[in-house]
C-alpha cells in the first residue's frame, strides 16, 4: 500500500468545528494514512485585527492535539514569503515520493476561486482534489471548472485510482460555520462557543484576539 496524504490548507483565522470535522470525515471516507492541516501564510493587512501567523498556528497546534492523526504542518509559515499551493505541493511530493497518493482538500469557495491560483491547472499534476460542500455555498461555478469536472470527476472514493489528477467531491455533515462569523461574534461581544474547540476560545479570550 502506498502512503494517502491529505492536506487542509486554510488561514486558520480560527480554526474552527467546520474544519476540524471534515478533517476527520474526509480521512475515514479516504482511508487516508495522515492528515495535514497547513496554516496559509497571509500577506501582513490580513492579519490586523485578526491573528498573526504565529497565533493561527498555535490554534491549530492546541485544536489537534488530542487527535494523533490530525498533524499540523507549518511548512508555509517557515518560509519566507507567502508561497502559493502548487509550491506547497511541489515540495511535499519531493518529501514523499511519486508512488504517495495526494489529495488537496477544498472547500467549495475555495474551488470556485481555483482559476486565480497560481499555476492552478499543475495543481492536478501533483495532488487529487477533495472539494467539500458548504452549506451556504453560494458561488457559480466558473465554465472552465464545470470543464474540469466533467473530465476529472469521480462518483466515490473507491473509484480514486491515481496519485494525482482526479476529483471527488464530497457531501460531509453540513457545518454553516465560518472563522468570519465567529470573529464578527467576538468582535460584537457575543460568544462563539461551541462553533470551536473550547481550548482554542481560551486561547482567543487570554490574547484578546478579534476584539474591536
Ligand atoms: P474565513 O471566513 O475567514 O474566510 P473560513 O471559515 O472559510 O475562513 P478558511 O481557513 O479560509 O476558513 O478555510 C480553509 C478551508 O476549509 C477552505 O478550503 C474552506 O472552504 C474550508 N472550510 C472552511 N469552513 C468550512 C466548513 N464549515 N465546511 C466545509 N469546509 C470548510
Amino acid at each position: 500500500m502506498t502512503l494517502r496524504v491529505g492536506l487542509l490548507g486554510g488561514t486558520f483565522d480560527p480554526i474552527h468545528f467546520g474544519h476540524l470535522r471534515s478533517a476527520v470525515e474526509v480521512r475515514e471516507y479516504l482511508a487516508l494514512d495522515e492528515l495535514r492541516l497547513i496554516p496559509n501564510a497571509t500577506p501582513p493587512h490580513r492579519d490586523s485585527p485578526g491573528a498573526t501567523a504565529q497565533q493561527r498556528l498555535e490554534m491549530v497546534c492546541l485544536a489537534t492535539a488530542s487527535d494523533d492523526q490530525l498533524l499540523v504542518d507549518d511548512c508555509e509559515l517557515r518560509r519566507e514569503r507567502p508561497s502559493y499551493t502548487v509550491e506547497t505541493l511541489e515540495a511535499l511530493r519531493a518529501e514523499l515520493g511519486a508512488e504517495a497518493t495526494l489529495f488537496l482538500i477544498v472547500g467549495w469557495d475555495a474551488f470556485c476561486g481555483l482559476p486565480g491560483w497560481h499555476r492552478w491547472e499543475s495543481l492536478l499534476e501533483l495532488a487529487s482534489l477533495v472539494v467539500l460542500q458548504r452549506p451556504e455555498q453560494d458561488q457559480e461555478l466558473p465554465e472552465v471548472l464545470k470543464d474540469l469536472l466533467a473530465a476529472r470527476s469521480v462518483g466515490d472514493a473507491s473509484a480514486l485510482t491515481a496519485t494525482c489528477g482526479e476529483i471527488l467531491c464530497l457531501a460531509q455533515t453540513p457545518l454553516a460555520i465560518s472563522a468570519t462569523h465567529i470573529r464578527s461574534l467576538i468582535s460584537a461581544g457575543r460568544s462563539p462557543r461551541f462553533l470551536l474547540p473550547d481550548s482554542v476560545l481560551g486561547y482567543i479570550e487570554t490574547n484578546g484576539l478579534y476584539r474591536p
